[in-house]
């Protein structure tokens, strides 16, 4: 799709990532745009998770200049944190689904969390985020009664109620098998196609996926965090060594 040329969503200067005390990423630089689709890859423990947690207001940042909408990361309020999350839907790889309750008893707690009233638009709502994930039959079913890939499903529908301008994807295909893994690509990728999309950021350590789906890529290694080339050889000598 057309990249919208406008000001990022996510801009990140020289901006040092620390987690625990420790000193995770530094100078990390890199905008992304609404509607862009980015992989995030890199070793286990190499950061990735760590960039997630800043661009929702988990991790402080300190250092560097570092934005998301309007909300300037540096200068971030317990306060703002509600808002800024309401523009970003994550997505986990173990789901993260509410066992005890239905599928659509799961988005209605997110859309009653959230301010949602209405009890029809409040039913529209989770009728049209079900049915953009192929899950409109499976709304009464319990968490436990459905796949690994039909719960993804049902957490992305979850990511996506709100009407996000960026959709954070944490290994979202780490527990599926590779039937799954590409059903869930074919859907995050769809949601990508679709005009207006939100950013997405998908963590992966699947080489196979930035072979099949090509997308820019960001990678966390040595402490850093950069971008690999869009030329295809290189590209895939630096993921070998993933
Ligand atoms: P990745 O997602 O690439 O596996 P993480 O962002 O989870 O990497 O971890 C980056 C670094 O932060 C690691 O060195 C890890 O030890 C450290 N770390 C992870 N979680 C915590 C935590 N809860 N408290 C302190 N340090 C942590």
């Amino acid at each position: 799709m057309e990249e919208n040329i406008s000001k990022p969503i996510i801009s990140y200067k020289d901006v040092d990532i620390v987690y625990g005390g420790n000193l995770v990423l530094s100078d990390v630089t890199f905008d992304i745009r609404k509607g862009e689709f980015v992989y995030l890859i890199g070793k286990v423990g190499s950061g990735k998770t760590s960039i997630i947690r800043s661009v929702t207001g988990e991790i402080p940042i300190r250092k560097g200049e570092a934005s998301v909408g309007n909300f300037n990361l540096r200068k971030l309020k317990n306060r703002q944190i509600p808002f800024l999350r309401r523009m970003i839907g994550v997505v986990f790889q173990d789901f993260q689904l509410l066992m005890d309750r239905s599928v659509y008893d799961n988005l209605l707690f997110v859309l009653k969390a959230t301010g949602w009233k209405d009890k029809r638009e409040i039913r529209d709502r989770i009728d049209s985020v079900l049915s953009a994930v192929g899950m409109q039959l499976k709304s009464h079913k319990m968490p436990y009664q459905l796949s690994g890939g039909e719960q993804q499903r049902v957490a992305i529908a979850r990511a996506l109620l709100n009407g996000p301008e960026i959709i954070l994807a944490d290994e979202p295909t780490g527990n599926l098998d590779t039937e799954a893994t590409e059903n869930i690509m074919e859907l995050l990728t769809g949601i990508h196609d679709k005009k207006d999309s939100p950013a997405i950021i998908m963590v992966t350590h699947e080489r196979q996926l930035l072979q099949k789906h090509p997308f820019r890529t960001l990678m966390c290694e040595n402490g850093e965090c950069r971008e690999l080339p869009a030329d295809e050889d290189f590209r895939l000598d630096l993921i070998n060594l993933m």
